[in-house]
């Protein structure tokens, strides 16, 4: 098995990649990676390995007084042209079509290459302009917030629905830990956040891989695993702002995009924990309202998650029920579910279930009698994944983290929409999935509400 949890940086970017014992290819279109002490030093050398001479650096108020204002000093000290667009902080910076529009209008096509300095939506927002303007990005992260650094997908707003867009990704990362250290601690908690996501997510891989038989690549999630663990080890110095703690942050998150980008799928780095943000972001924006940071509410999504989980250690599968249950199944309740909680975007979801499969009853029953025939495996499973739920809660009160969706303004009946939902909105198996083919989605809700009263 290829060890990537031991390979350096270089190695891991190395050009074409590797081949797997997997079957698939792994490799990533990040040429440059620098994470540590003072590395914002290297944007000229950044420069020269993407063969690129004149940037366009795009900040906004916050990062350009963070590492905005070092970076263009950098550029201007080795006698590298740029230019800079700086956003005017009249309002909120979002990842929509008017801060795009005004980029691609502010855009000087003498430059070659697009460098955002700042974090999620900077990153996003950058990514994409590369991609209409054809140039490759760069990126200077300003906070370890969220996983999207080396990602080749933006999380954009259009039309005040949310969308991914993939791209290109970006071909230089550089995360100045010094820098990050710095960054307000919400978005060091978010960081934290998107992290402790990854035992979730790699543990519903294997469970789907078993399940479905889903694509699944052990040396990928090695890799995520040896990346959490440093991070758990390292939540004191988070706390004060050690710049080799958030280091580990930073790389954990940055190993999480080249990771997606390996396997070609979100897998590594998001399951039913991610879907909680979405659903809770989906139906927010419809009502014109924003919430916390994307890893504030995906860590939420994890503890959450890891008390459905107490759940599903208890239950005993038994096929007649789940047979029962399928064959039950009322697809006029369910589309009217999905019209409730969605509204604009139901059609959208209503389709693409279709589209998938997911709900017939044959591709059900064979889930289901997996399920039953494989419940000993998919218990070690969760054994061997899931981290001690007392250690999780304890390392984010340590950070002063929010821990149920009420301390961010999310209501208890949008988290319950939110669970039997998350199943629903994608076709990748997760633990909900499973509840929902074993027939027992309703009473995991109904305990899953005594937690939230609780
Ligand atoms: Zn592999
Ligand atoms: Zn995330």
């Amino acid at each position: 098995m290829l060890d990537f949890k031991n390979m350096s940086f270089d190695e891991l970017l190395k050009p074409g990649g590797y081949t797997c014992t997997c079957g698939r290819p792994h490799k990533t279109g990040v040429k440059f990676l620098k994470i540590g002490r003072g590395v914002i030093q290297t944007i000229p050398e950044a420069l020269s390995a993407l063969g690129v001479s004149h940037p366009f650096v795009v900040c906004d108020q916050n990062t350009y007084r963070a590492a905005g204002e070092r970076a263009v000093q950098i550029l201007q000290d080795a006698g590298v042209p740029y230019t800079l667009y700086v956003f005017d902080g009249a309002r909120p910076v979002l990842p929509s079509e008017r801060e795009l529009g005004i980029l691609a209008m502010r855009f000087d096509y003498n430059c070659d290459v697009v460098l955002g300095v700042g974090s999620g939506v900077i990153n996003d927002l950058c990514k994409m302009l590369g991609l209409i303007s054809n140039r490759p990005c760069a990126i200077v992260g300003t906070a370890p917030s969220m996983d999207g650094y080396a990602s080749n997908s933006s999380a954009m707003e259009l039309e005040g629905v949310k969308l991914t867009i993939y791209n290109h990704g970006p071909e230089a990362v550089i995360c100045d830990t010094e820098i990050m250290a710095q960054a307000p601690m919400r978005m060091l908690r978010a960081g934290f956040g998107d992290m402790i996501a990854k035992y979730i997510s790699i543990c519903e891989w294997r469970i789907a891989n078993l399940v479905t038989g889903e694509y699944y690549c052990e040396a990928i999630a090695d890799m995520m695993r040896a990346a959490v663990k440093k991070i758990m080890a390292s939540v004191d110095g988070i706390l004060t702002r050690d710049p080799d703690a958030v280091g580990y942050v930073a790389e954990g998150l940055v190993l999480s995009g080249l990771a997606m980008a390996y396997a070609n799928v979100s897998r590594p780095a998001s399951g039913i924990e991610h879907r909680f943000s979405h659903i809770w972001e989906m139906i927010n924006i419809a009502r014109g309202r924003t919430l916390e940071l994307h890893g504030i509410q995906v860590g939420i999504g994890t503890m959450l998650t890891l008390e459905l989980y107490d759940y599903i250690k208890k239950i005993t599968p038994d096929f007649a029920r789940a047979k029962a249950a399928i064959t039950a199944f009322d697809q006029a309740a369910w589309e009217a579910k999905i019209h409730r909680v969605f509204g604009p975007v139901a059609d959208e979801i209503l389709t693409s279930v279709q589209k998938s499969g997911q709900n017939e009853a044959d591709v059900r029953l064979l889930h289901a009698e997996r399920l039953c025939q494989h419940w000993d495996e998919i218990l070690a499973i969760i054994q061997a994944e899931l981290p001690d739920k007392a250690t999780i809660y304890e390392a984010a009160k340590k950070l002063g983290m929010p821990v149920r969706p009420s301390e961010i303004e999310v209501s208890k009946e949008d988290t319950m929409d939110a669970l039997v939902c998350t199943h629903d909105i994608r076709d990748r198996y997760i633990c909900t999935s499973l509840l929902f083919d074993l027939g027992l989605l309703d009473d995991a809700a109904n305990y899953f509400k005594r937690v939230l009263d609780s």
